[in-house]
C-alpha cells in the first residue's frame, strides 16, 4: 500500500531526492567513493556547496549583500546563536510570541540580553497571531516565526519596522515567494521543505556580520562561519547534499512561483473539506492566517479522534496526529507532498463521515 506521509518533520521529500541520495551513498557522481566517505575538502563537496548556494540564491533571489550558509544543527540552535552573536548586554531585542518555537527563541535570548515581547498569542492558545503591535525603534533586531508548525498559523506579511527583521522559516521556507530584502536574517531547519535533518539554512545580511559580538567562540560566530563559507569545521556533508537535491528538484518543478501555486491548491482543497465535513473543525478560524504547510483541525467528538487516526492509517494516511501530546490533527502539506495525497486524505475524511452515520 502506498503511504501518504503528512508528517510535520522530518517530512516527505521528493522521490528524486531519495533516488539520487541512494545512488550517492553507493558511488557519488562516478567518483567511485560513497559521499559518506568523501572529504568535505574535496572538489566533489566544494561543487555541492557551490551549487547549493547558487541555487538557493537563484530560487529566492538572494542579493549579494547577503551571506548564505549551510550549518550543522537545527533552528533551535540558532534560537541561542542569534542572540549570542547579536544581542549585546546593553541592547535589547524585540520578539513576537506566536507559538512554542517562538517562545523557545525568546527564552534562549533571555540568557544574553533584554528581550521585549511585542505581543503574545499564548493566552488564546496560539489560535491566531497577534498583529498591530509596536516594535521599539531601538531594538537591535525583531524576531518572528513566519509559520507556526504546531498551530497551523502563518504571517504572510513581513511586519514593518526600521530594525533588522530575523525570521525563523523552518516550516515554510521555499514554499512561497518572499522578498529577501525585507529581512536582516532568515534561518530554517531543512527537514521539512529542504532536506534531511542536521542542517540549517542561514541567509544573513552582511552588514549584520560586522556587528557580531567578537567575544564568543568561533564555532558559533556567524562572521567566522561566513568567512569560512560553511567550512569552518566539518559540515554535515550528506545532509547538505540532500538539501542540494531538494533545490534541484524545486528548480525542475518550475521554482517557487510554481510550487506556491500548488501549495495554494493543495491547502484550499483540505481546508474546504475541513470546513464542510460535519465531524471536524479547523483550529485556525482567521482565514488570512491559515497555514498552507501545516493544517490543524479537531474531531468535534474527542472520542472519535483515535478512531479517525486508525481509520486513516488503514488507508495509508500517516503522520496526521498533532504534535507530541497535543490533541487533534495536523496534516503537513510540504512541497514534496502531492496533490494526490491531499485528495486521498479528503476522500478518507469523507468516507469516515459516512462510516460514522
Ligand atoms: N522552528 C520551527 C518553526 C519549527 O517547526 C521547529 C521544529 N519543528 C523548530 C524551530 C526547531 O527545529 P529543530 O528541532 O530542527 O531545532
Amino acid at each position: 500500500m502506498k503511504l501518504h506521509n503528512f508528517s510535520g518533520g522530518p517530512a516527505i521529500l521528493p522521490d528524486y531526492v531519495y533516488h539520487k541520495a541512494a545512488d550517492a551513498i553507493k558511488n557519488y557522481n562516478g567518483t567511485g567513493l560513497s559521499l559518506l566517505e568523501t572529504s568535505h575538502r574535496s572538489s566533489a563537496f566544494a561543487g555541492i556547496l557551490m551549487e547549493a548556494e547558487a541555487l538557493l540564491r537563484e530560487l529566492l533571489s538572494i542579493p549579494q549583500a547577503y551571506a548564505v550558509l549551510f550549518l550543522a544543527g537545527g533552528a533551535s540552535q540558532h534560537f541561542a546563536q542569534i542572540p549570542l552573536n547579536l544581542l549585546h548586554k546593553d541592547t535589547g531585542a524585540a520578539y513576537l510570541d506566536s507559538g512554542v518555537w517562538a517562545a523557545n527563541a525568546i527564552n534562549e535570548a533571555r540568557y544574553y540580553g533584554r528581550v521585549h515581547v511585542v505581543a503574545s498569542g499564548k493566552a488564546e492558545a496560539y489560535r491566531s497571531i497577534p498583529t498591530g503591535f509596536a516594535i521599539p525603534e531601538d531594538s537591535i533586531y525583531f524576531h518572528y516565526t513566519s509559520n507556526n508548525t504546531i498551530y497551523g498559523t502563518t504571517l504572510r506579511e513581513v511586519p514593518q519596522t526600521s530594525v533588522p527583521v530575523i525570521c525563523d522559516m523552518s516550516s515554510d521556507i521555499l514554499s512561497a515567494e518572499i522578498d529577501v530584502t525585507k529581512f536582516g536574517m532568515i534561518y530554517a531547519s531543512v527537514q521539512k521543505n529542504a532536506g534531511a535533518a542536521g542542517v540549517s539554512i542561514i541567509v544573513i545580511r552582511k552588514d549584520l556580520l560586522d556587528n557580531v559580538n567578537p567575544d564568543i567562540p568561533n564555532i558559533f560566530n556567524y562572521a567566522t562561519l561566513a568567512t569560512n563559507r560553511s567550512l569552518y569545521n566539518t559540515p554535515p556533508v550528506f545532509a547538505i547534499y540532500t538539501t542540494l537535491l531538494n533545490l534541484q528538484w524545486l528548480q525542475r518543478e518550475g521554482g517557487i512561483s510554481a510550487i506556491e501555486k500548488r501549495n495554494i491548491e493543495k491547502s484550499q482543497l483540505l481546508y474546504e473539506e475541513i470546513d464542510r465535513n460535519r465531524l471536524f473543525t479547523g483550529r485556525v478560524s482567521n482565514s488570512t492566517q491559515r497555514s498552507r504547510m501545516n493544517i490543524t483541525f479537531w474531531a468535534d467528538k474527542p472520542e472519535q479522534e483515535q478512531a479517525f487516526l486508525d481509520f486513516a492509517a488503514e488507508r495509508g494516511v500517516v503522520g496526521i496526529k498533532q504534535y507530541a501530546d497535543y490533541g487533534g490533527f495536523r496534516a503537513s502539506l510540504y512541497n514534496a507532498l502531492s496533490l494526490e495525497s491531499v485528495k486521498t486524505l479528503v476522500a478518507v475524511m469523507q468516507e469516515f463521515e459516512h462510516h460514522m452515520q
